[in-house]
């Protein structure tokens, strides 16, 4: 009897999993592939990096190879596993005396893996200072520090990059308002903090993006994944994890580290691209591009195809000075996906530059850039 009932029990679970992939394929049969897309900029290559997550060796559900192959899934470049120093739920189960084990066990499984994981630790304090991540430290034992101030000096005396966690939290910002402290103006003034979450989870703060750009900070995005990336971020149905695209010169640990102090960073957070213009602007150009640009027949209405080659939706918003024939003047492109535009140029051009606001971007609160995307006109 009991055989019976685990048998229905298998085949109803197959049986569900088989509709859910069946429905996944023909309901977004137009997406990406889960793979994470983001072009490369002049000069730089973009890498695709989440310095913030949890495993059982803190508050989190899962072992640590388990995030390897989340981030090898997604195509990321690198992660780290920033364990709370100071919170271990899980330690009358898993004592946990050997603070860098998370780190060593990803790295073993990464070894064959195109995939860097960075040593880091989560310090894990009441506001202020709340909660700051230090990555790239030389080992996490020696970071089991009481003093607020001494554990930040020490994160830097280890060659660590420290940032600021989700400002924004509710838990310790009942508002959701990110706010600066004269705890955090002294953190940055002792160059004691290098960076700030613009967006964490499920949470994007406009209020950190200003503090980010006032203060001179690296602007961070991260999953601070504590359960599966596939269940908080909807992947299955074409979600996918915040996270920070770092503009790197090569792809090793330490060309990373050098583009975040640098603050060569834009963050993707659901389909919003965040950043400085510097680096922003040469992004949205190398993301969204024309395949072709042609006349039919008689007419002066110029059909131009183009083409969004990340994994977020672009939403562009027309200032070329010409109507469409097609659309009115918000046009949006899916990840990875054509739009034909239909573009009624009045007289024949022999190239086109198409002027967009991009609204699916910011470089400040409230403020999304101007892209143009150009091209020639073909037969
Ligand atoms: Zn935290
Ligand atoms: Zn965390």
């Amino acid at each position: 009897m009991a055989q019976t009932i685990t048998m229905q029990r298998i085949l109803l679970t197959a049986f569900c999993f088989v509709s859910l992939a069946a429905a996944a394929q023909s309901d977004h049969s137009h997406r990406m592939e889960r793979s994470l897309k983001f072009p490369d900029i002049p000069g730089y290559n973009t890498l695709k990096c989440d310095f913030h997550e949890h495993t059982v060796f803190s508050d989190g559900s899962v072992w640590p190879d388990i995030r390897v192959m989340e981030a090898l899934m997604d195509g990321l470049d690198a992660i780290s596993l920033t364990e709370h120093l100071e919170y271990q739920p899980h330690k009358q189960d898993i004592p946990h005396p050997d603070r860098n084990r998370s780190y060593e066990i990803a790295l073993q499984e990464a070894k064959d893996h195109d995939l860097i994981i960075v040593r880091g630790s989560e310090i894990t304090r009441k506001m202020p200072p709340g909660h700051c991540n230090a990555i790239f430290i030389q080992d996490a034992n020696k970071m089991l520090i009481t003093d607020s101030v001494a554990v930040f000096r020490e994160a830097k005396n280890q060659g660590g990059f420290v940032f600021w966690n989700h400002p924004n939290w509710i838990a310790q910002r009942p508002d959701g308002m990110a706010t600066l402290t004269d705890f955090h103006r002294f953190l940055i003034k002792e160059k004691l903090l290098d960076g700030i979450e613009v967006a964490n989870a499920e949470t994007y703060s406009d209020e950190a993006l200003q503090i980010g750009l006032d203060n001179n900070l690296t602007l961070m995005g991260t999953s601070d994944i504590h359960k599966l990336i596939d269940w908080d971020h909807d992947v299955p149905h074409g979600g996918h994890r915040p996270i920070t695209l770092v503009f790197s010169k090569q792809k090793t640990a330490d060309a990373i580290k050098e583009g975040l102090i640098n603050r060569r960073t834009v963050v993707s957070y659901k389909d919003l691209l965040i950043g400085r213009d510097e680096f922003l602007l040469p992004l949205l150009q190398a993301s969204v591009q024309i395949v072709s640009a042609k006349y039919e027949g008689k007419s002066n209405v110029l059909a131009v195809e183009l083409e969004n080659l990340t994994s977020a939706t672009f939403t562009l918003f027309n200032k070329t000075g010409y109507t469409f024939h097609d659309h009115g003047d918000v046009v949006t492109i899916a990840p990875g996906g054509k739009t034909t535009l239909m573009v009624k140029t009045i007289s024949r051009l022999e190239s086109v530059a198409l002027k967009f606001q991009v609204m699916n971007a910011v470089n400040a609160p409230h403020s999304h850039p101007d892209m143009v995307i150009s091209g020639k006109v073909g037969q």
